[in-house]
């Protein structure tokens, strides 16, 4: 489930992996270990569908009879909605277009995210977010 290839729950896990090494007693916690397993549940179902998603572009062809490519991937709020949407450029005449995903995974795992993060803060004092904050930045600063 958590493999290089699906980049989001690699860092989740890796994140919750060093919390439970400063913290063993959260070994024996049901709680957490149900939060967790959700959120790499909910984690997964969100990398399959973005991975749906882009298989579907790729399927696609531009109007000029061109093949799509993902090219970028756009992310925000608009008007109180939340919004995921891949940006796709044809190769052969170069003009774009967007293709919106799903929203249930995203905020499936958005949600799981929240309440594991609210539970390690209230129980441990332990701020999740933060961990997972510097986990990315030591990897992208020193690589593996
Ligand atoms: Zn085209």
């Amino acid at each position: 489930m958590a493999t290089p290839e699906n980049p989001m729950a690699y860092l989740l896990e890796l994140s919750l992996r060093r919390i439970e090494r400063e913290r063993p007693e959260i070994a024996n916690d049901q709680k957490y270990a149900e939060l967790k397993g959700q959120l790499l549940q909910d984690a997964d179902g969100h990398f399959r569908e973005i991975q749906a998603t882009y298989a579907t572009v790729l399927k696609t062809q531009c109007n000029c009879g061109g093949p799509l490519e993902p090219v970028d991937h756009d992310f925000g709020r608009s008007g109180g909605m939340i919004y995921d949407s891949v940006v796709a450029k044809c190769r052969s005449c170069g003009s774009t277009q967007s293709f919106q995903f799903p929203k249930e995974g995203f905020i499936s795992e958005a949600r799981s995210a929240m309440a594991l993060r609210d539970y390690l803060q209230r129980t441990y004092g332990v701020d999740y977010a933060g961990v997972a904050m510097s986990e990315l930045q030591r990897r992208s600063v020193g690589g593996s």
